[in-house]
């Protein structure tokens, strides 16, 4: 039984681990990681369950019903750190209901930095796993001893018998050879649910490649997928892609790579198989403004690309250098001009309140953002998430406020070295709403809706998200 529990609406297979509603697009992404590691323990001979209860609107009562019906053998949680305690006892409750014969496993970026004390602090979790696990429990599956399996965390029974130490096996080698994994099992989620804001869709997330090179100090790609970039072949995509709409009627996608265009030569031949097999899509990814130029953006475009989501962090190029991007102001400039130019939409990711963020780099960063002016646009506030360096850092230098689990994106848990956290809250609200509110975007962004259908939307979220940062 693989879950997400009803611990609220998170992106919990991401990187971000953001909360959805602290979002300009608000949207909940289907459990792709579950239903990768499903397919594969499918395929080994396991009957499978898969549960997303906070997408469903499920709480605590319909998880112990499963439990109860179900009866596995083995529960698995994707935590995430803001909900971790309440995720935690999704095991508690599983040991309750069936008793010691259940397995309760954790996975996640938080078991990767901060996985043995949550065994400490969790009598109830049985095995926490780090790094790429569908290998790793499918050897388990087959029946290998967790003792002698890489990427595992578990309780050493052997010693005296009455205080199992808790012991972290080297990570498993990373899946250089991604056609190798099978495509997510989709038909074990209820895909309905799924829906893209904007058209009202059925969306799903694909994910092309994985690993990305670069070090953001304030985030865990890396040490979730490693640093290498592995890549699917075009074909062994296009084949899912084939396979969501012939199964599921699925035709919009989100490519979630840690940074889809990075290679050139894989994006240019993915797009002209998309072309070639007239596959009809209308997608999004993710990209860095350092590895898109103009040729990608119009093959991408061809091949049904609406929107590419940068993170272009600041407006400083000092705050960028501090928190390691890698990328140039303007190379931001270029990136999104390719964009506009090949009619592809742009969402920016900014992110403020790193420790060296003052009153000026958050005007500098502003006064950026909108003279890029792009179509869709956040600031989020950093959140340290165990494992990175800005974790350490916040740590180290004693900068945390705020408990984690009561701050997000939206609310700082942390203070810079000028500006409190309360501060840092209250900026980006007023930031937020003041981007939002200038009547030049709002009547460009009804103007290219296309439709009246996507326009309502468009508006519906627009007052929702208004009400929210008015409220908060
Ligand atoms: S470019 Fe930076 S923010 Fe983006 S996935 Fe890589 S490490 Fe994370």
């Amino acid at each position: 039984m693989l879950v997400n529990p009803p611990t609220g609406l998170y992106r919990r297979d991401d990187r971000c681990q953001c909360k959805i509603e602290d979002q300009t697009v608000q949207i909940t992404f289907p459990p792709i990681e579950l239903a990768t590691i499903a397919a594969v323990l499918r395929n080994a001979g396991a009957e499978v369950f898969i549960r997303d209860y906070p997408a469903l609107g499920m709480g605590w009562d319909e998880y112990l019903n499963d439990l109860k019906s179900i009866e596995p053998d083995f529960v698995l949680i994707n935590v995430v750190t803001a909900t971790a305690e309440g995720d935690f006892q999704a095991c508690q409750a599983a040991k309750e209901t069936l008793g010691d014969h259940v397995l309760t496993a954790a996975k996640g970026e938080y078991m990767e930095a901060l996985g043995i004390d949550a065994m400490e602090a969790y009598p109830e979790l049985d095995v926490g796993f780090h790094g790429e696990i569908e290998r790793v429990l499918e050897k388990y599956h087959r029946g290998e001893a967790l003792e002698s399996l890489p990427g595992v965390i578990y309780r050493d029974e052997t010693g005296n018998g009455t205080d199992p130490r808790i012991r972290r096996n080297p990570g498993h080698p990373v899946i250089e050879d991604l056609d190798d994994l099978p495509f997510p099992a989709r038909d074990l989620l209820d895909n309905s649910i799924y829906i893209s804001p904007e058209t009202g869709n059925p969306l799903t997330v694909i994910h092309g490649n994985r690993g990305c090179p670069a070090h953001c100090i304030f985030c865990p790609a890396g040490v979730i997928s490693g640093f290498s970039v592995r890549y699917r072949t075009p074909a062994n995509v296009v084949a899912e892609i084939e396979q969501c709409i012939n199964d599921q009627g699925i035709r919009e996608f989100l490519f979630h790579g840690d940074t889809f265009t990075m290679n050139k030569k894989w994006v240019l031949e993915l797009c002209s198989l998309i072309v070639e097999k007239k596959l009809d899509l209308h997608w999004g990814c993710n990209s860095r403004v350092d590895t898109i130029d103009d040729e990608r953006a119009a093959a991408m475009k061809r091949a049904g690309c609406w929107v590419v989501a940068f993170g272009i962090e600041s407006g400083s190029q000092d705050m960028l250098d501090k928190m390691k991007k890698g990328a140039t102001l303007e190379q931001a400039e270029n990136a999104v001009a390719a964009c506009k130019r090949n009619g592809l939409r742009v969402h920016a990711f900014m992110v403020i309140g790193l420790p060296w963020e003052t009153h000026e780099t958050l005007k500098v960063t502003r006064d950026f953002l909108a003279k890029l002016d792009p179509d869709f646009f956040d600031f989020n506030i950093a959140y340290p998430l165990p494992g990175t360096e800005f974790y350490e850092i916040a740590v180290a230098e004693g900068l945390y406020e705020s408990d984690p689990d009561q701050s997000g994106y939206a609310r700082a848990a942390v203070r810079t070295h000028e500006l409190s956290s309360e501060e840092l809250t209250e900026w980006r609200r007023k930031a937020l709403l003041g981007m939002f509110l200038r009547p030049r975007y709002i009547a460009r962004t009804l103007a290219r809706a296309g439709s009246p259908g996507v326009a309502v939307n468009y508006m519906k979220a627009g007052a929702r998200r208004l009400r929210q940062l008015v409220s908060s």
